[in-house]
C-alpha cells in the first residue's frame, strides 16, 4: 500500500470508527451471535492472490461487526468498563503509524521520554510522591508477575543468580484476599510459589480482607518455618470495588519485611479524584502498585501502569543486558526494556498522553465524577425499592444487587436471578455481569463507560424492572 492509497483507505476507516461511535448505541450491547458464526463466513485459507482493500470494510459491516461486544455502549455496564476514548485511539494509530519500537533509550529516544513524562504526569494526578517512578506494562496482569517477581528476589536475597527458589531452604509464602484478582493467583503460579504457598484469607462483612486473619496467617506460617514475601492488597476489588484496608495490611507487612504489592487496576482511576484518595490511605507505604488506565480512564486497550519505589531493585530483578543492546548512553537515560518482561515496547504512551492532553486533568476528573454520581443515584433507587437488595458497599461506580421476590429462595432464587440478567443481555438493551457473592448469584452493573449519561441508568433501571416483574410473571 503505498503512503496515498494509505490517505485513501485511511480515511474511510477513520469514518467507519466515527459513524460506529456516532452510531453505538443503535446496537444490541451483546454480540448473541453463536460460536463459530464469524468462523464460518471467513475462508478457510488465506486469498492466495490480493483482494482489494475496499472488501475490508465490506467484511467489517457483515462478518465482524455482528460478532462485537459493543463496550463503549452507553448501555455497556458489564465488567469494568475499557473506555477507548477518540484521542486515544488517534494516539494508539500514530504509535502503529510511527511504527518504531523502544529496545533502548537510544532505538526511540522520543518513546522512553514521553513514557517517563506521563508516567510522571499520572504519578502526579494519582496524588502520588515523587519517590514512585512509573512504567507502562500491557496489563495488570504482567504488572502483578512483575511485582511478585521482585518480592520473590527482595525475599530470597537474589535467588535466581543462585539456585532460584529450587535453593531455597524455607518456602515463600504469598497472601491476598479471596476477593483477589484471578491473576494474583496465576502470577503467583508463574513465578514459581507453588499453590501450596498461596494463601487466601477471608474478607470482611465489606469483602475487604480481614486483617485479623491475614496476620494470624502470617504468624502461623513463620511458626511453621515458612516465610511470609508479599501480600497483595486490592483497592477496588473486581466482584464489588472493595478497599483492603493499605494502612493495616502495612503494620503486618513492615514488621515482617515483606512486600506490599496494591493491585489498584480498576479504582486506582479514583485516585485522579482528591475526595477518593482516602481509600488508599498509606499508599506511600506500599512497594509497588499497578493501575490500569485503560479500564476507566480512557486509554484504549492496553495501557497499565507499574509505579515503584525502588527503581534499582526493580532493574536489577528484571535486567539482562547482553553487549548488543549496551549503548553510550546508558548511563544517563531509562532502559524501559530492564523495567519489565518483554524487549520490544510499543509507543504506548502517545495514547495515554493524547487523552490527558485533549481532555486535561479537570475534563478526566469530571468525567469520573459523572460515573460515581450516577452509581450513587441507581443505589438510591434500588435502595427504595421493596424486594431488591444492594450487597456491597457501594464505594465507587459498582453496584452488586440481587432482586429477592418473597418466597423465593435457594435455587429458585438463583434461576431468577440468572434469568433475568440472562433476559437483559440477550435482549441487547443493556449488558449486565452475573457473578457470585458468598457462593450465591448476584448481577454486577458496573456504570462508567463514558458515553453514560444519568439518561442511560434510568433507562437501566427501568429495564431491570421490567425483566423482573416478567420473570415472576412468567414462573407464576
Ligand atoms: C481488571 C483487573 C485486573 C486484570 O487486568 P488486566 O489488565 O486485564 O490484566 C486485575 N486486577 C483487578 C482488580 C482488575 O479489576
Amino acid at each position: 500500500m503505498t503512503p496515498e492509497e494509505f490517505k485513501k483507505y485511511g480515511y474511510e476507516i477513520i469514518d467507519w470508527i466515527a459513524d460506529y461511535r456516532s452510531n453505538i448505541s443503535d446496537y444490541p450491547v451483546m454480540s448473541t451471535i453463536q460460536p463459530g458464526t464469524v468462523r464460518e463466513r471467513l475462508p478457510d485459507s488465506p486469498p492466495e492472490n490480493p483482494d482489494p482493500f475496499e472488501s475490508v470494510i465490506n467484511d467489517l459491516d457483515n462478518i465482524i461487526l455482528p460478532g462485537i461486544s459493543h463496550w463503549n455502549h452507553p448501555n455497556n455496564f458489564a465488567y469494568f468498563p475499557s473506555n477507548a476514548t477518540l484521542p486515544s485511539v488517534l494516539g494508539d494509530l500514530l504509535c502503529s503509524g510511527i511504527g518504531g519500537i523502544g529496545l533502548n533509550w537510544q532505538s526511540m529516544p522520543a518513546l522512553t521520554e514521553v513514557e517517563e513524562v506521563v508516567c510522571d504526569w499520572m504519578r502526579q494526578m494519582l496524588g502520588l510522591s515523587s519517590n514512585w517512578e512509573g512504567v507502562i506494562q500491557d496489563t495488570a496482569s504482567t504488572s502483578t508477575l512483575v511485582a511478585l517477581l521482585c518480592a520473590r528476589e527482595q525475599a530470597s536475597n537474589h535467588s535466581q543468580i543462585k539456585n532460584g527458589l529450587q535453593g531455597e531452604k524455607l518456602p515463600l509464602i504469598i497472601y491476598s484476599s479471596i476477593q483477589s484478582h484471578s491473576s494474583v493467583k496465576k502470577a503467583a503460579l508463574l513465578a514459581g510459589f507453588g499453590l501450596n504457598n498461596i494463601r487466601t484469607i477471608e474478607t470482611d462483612e465489606n469483602f475487604a480482607i480481614d486483617v485479623e486473619q491475614l496476620k494470624i496467617a502470617i504468624e502461623q506460617d513463620i511458626k511453621k518455618g515458612l516465610k511470609p514475601c508479599a501480600v497483595i492488597a486490592t483497592i477496588g476489588t473486581t466482584n464489588t470495588t472493595a478497599m483492603d484496608p493499605i494502612s493495616d495490611i502495612l503494620s503486618l507487612t513492615q514488621k515482617h519485611n515483606m512486600w506490599l504489592h496494591v493491585d489498584a487496576a480498576m479504582a486506582g482511576t479514583a485516585m485522579i479524584l482528591p475526595e477518593c484518595r482516602w481509600m488508599w490511605d498509606g499508599i506511600e507505604g506500599a512497594d509497588s502498585i499497578i493501575i490500569n488506565p485503560h479500564k476507566w480512564l480512557g486509554v484504549v486497550f492496553d495501557c497499565s501502569l507499574y509505579y515503584i519505589r525502588n527503581r534499582e531493585h526493580l532493574v536489577r530483578v528484571m535486567s539482562t543486558n547482553p553487549s548488543y543492546l549496551q549503548t553510550s548512553k546508558d548511563n544517563e537515560v531509562k532502559n524501559y526494556r530492564d523495567w519489565g518482561i518483554p524487549l520490544g515496547r510499543r509507543f504506548r504512551a502517545l495514547k495515554l498522553w493524547c487523552l490527558i492532553k485533549e481532555q486535561g486533568v479537570s475534563g478526566l476528573q469530571e468525567r469520573i465524577r459523572k460515573d460515581i454520581k450516577n452509581a450513587k443515584w441507581l443505589k438510591d433507587q434500588i435502595e427504595n425499592e421493596p424486594q431488591w437488595e444492594i450487597l456491597a458497599p457501594v464505594t465507587l461506580q459498582t453496584i452488586c444487587v440481587r432482586h429477592t421476590p418473597s418466597g423465593l429462595k435457594n435455587d429458585l432464587l438463583e434461576k431468577h436471578t440468572l434469568q433475568w440478567v440472562t433476559d437483559i443481555n440477550n435482549g441487547g438493551a443493556a449488558y449486565l455481569t452475573p457473578g457470585q457473592l458468598n457462593g450465591k448469584w448476584m448481577v454486577r452493573i458496573s456504570i462508567g463507560a463514558e458515553a453514560t449519561t444519568l439518561k442511560h441508568v434510568k433507562a437501566l433501571w427501568i429495564t431491570m424492572k421490567s425483566a423482573v416483574n416478567k420473570e415472576s410473571q412468567r414462573n407464576r
